[in-house]
């Protein structure tokens, strides 16, 4: 995973399963909440069963489950944070699953397998494992001694098989979960950011000015008459260009220069903390790779650049429209060429 965004970016580390499970996380309580609300609402006929066996220590164990459960989802109900932390259940929990095995058999075995469950679900994933691995040893040592070595081996087995299947299938959320993100935020021709991304980027990087001074630069990247290629080899080989050219971008830019398709065959690059020089001769270089990488055979392509750096006090949309008029000159002048805005808003080569 991280495929995409790794091309959005002009080289990025992947992020892998990392911002899964931080949206994963943000979920946690609600899915605590509900497990919660089902352990409060199956859990108690067995406590009252205990009492009724005069089984004390499950009766009492598990009924202090139930409270804890309880306790925190009247908190969650009502938006505070849970008192008792999810992961604190451990304890309680193995507590009641321990002492259901050791006077009840086999049955108190059958509780570690929701446990498991959720633990995986309440717990970041390391820590679930952990805990988990926890609860299976101190299953599996009660089992051997109060249930025999047969049985003991078949309650290990389905335990870890339970572990692995809840992992499997919480991976196969986080990277569902990991691509949808991903689709939201890039164009799903080129695979680089889309143009609410851009939006986002561009209106922080002016933030960033204000707030900081430090200044970045944008380029406005449009291919000449590319209108003539979908009428002379079709839209697919026109489809086939934007790509090649998005990934040329990728390479020829550098890891923190984020590029953006913010239309039919235009994009825009940001270079966060560029000034005019380094940034016009970036577009320099990138129009010259350009030219000369031969991406459609038979066809010489070439694109015209707009540069400018951000002004002191400037807008977002005043920017932007700064940069198109430096592209617009380019055009203007011969196509095939690089235009770089001054802050006065004339452009100039
Ligand atoms: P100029 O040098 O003035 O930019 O000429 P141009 O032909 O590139 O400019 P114009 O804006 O007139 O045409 C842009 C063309 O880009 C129109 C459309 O055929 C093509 N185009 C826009 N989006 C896509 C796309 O997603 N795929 C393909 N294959 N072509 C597209
Ligand atoms: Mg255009
Ligand atoms: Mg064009």
């Amino acid at each position: 995973m991280g495929a995409s965004l790794a091309t959005a970016r002009t080289d990025t580390p992947d992020p892998d399963g990392d911002a899964g499970e931080a949206v994963l996380s943000a979920y946690r309580d609600r899915i605590f909440y509900r497990l919660a609300i089902v352990a409060v609402i199956l859990l108690p006929p067995f406590v009252v069963n205990a009492f009724l066996q005069k089984q004390f220590g499950i009766a009492f164990a598990s009924l202090a489950l139930v409270a804890v459960f309880a306790v925190d989802v009247i908190a969650i109900r009502r938006g505070a944070k849970p008192p008792v932390a999810p992961v604190v259940l451990i304890i309680p929990v193995a507590l009641a699953v321990g002492v259901t095995i050791m006077r009840q058999g086999v049955i108190g075995a059958l509780w570690a397998y929701p446990a498991v469950m959720l633990f995986q679900f309440v717990a970041s994933r390391w820590v679930a494992n952990m805990l988990n691995g926890l609860l299976v040893i101190m299953v599996t040592v009660l089992a051997y001694q109060y249930l025999g070595v047969s049985i003991t081996i078949r309650v290990l087995v389905t335990l870890v098989l339970t572990m692995i299947f809840t992992n499997i299938f919480l991976g196969i959320v986080l990277r569902l979960q990991e691509r949808l993100r991903k689709l939201g935020i890039t164009d799903a021709l080129t695979g680089v950011y889309n143009r609410r991304q851009m939006d986002r980027a561009v209106g922080e990087a002016v933030e960033r000015h204000k707030r900081y001074g430090a200044s970045s630069s944008l380029l406005l990247i449009d291919i000449d008459y590319f209108k003539r290629v979908n009428d002379e080899f079709g839209h697919a080989a026109g489809d086939r260009v934007l790509r090649e050219l998005a990934a040329l971008m990728r390479r020829s830019l550098r890891k923190l220069d984020l590029v953006f398709r913010i239309g039919g065959e235009e994009f825009l690059v940001l270079l966060p903390d560029v000034k005019r020089a380094g940034a016009a001769e970036a577009a320099e270089k990138l129009r010259r790779e350009v030219a000369s990488a031969d991406l459609h055979p038979g066809w010489k392509l070439t694109v015209s650049i707009g540069v400018g750096q951000l002004g002191p006090g400037e807008a977002r949309e005043q920017w932007i429209r700064r940069i198109d008029r430096a592209l617009y000159a380019a055009k203007d002048s011969g196509r095939d060429r690089v235009v770089v805005a001054d802050v006065a808003g004339t452009g100039s080569r």
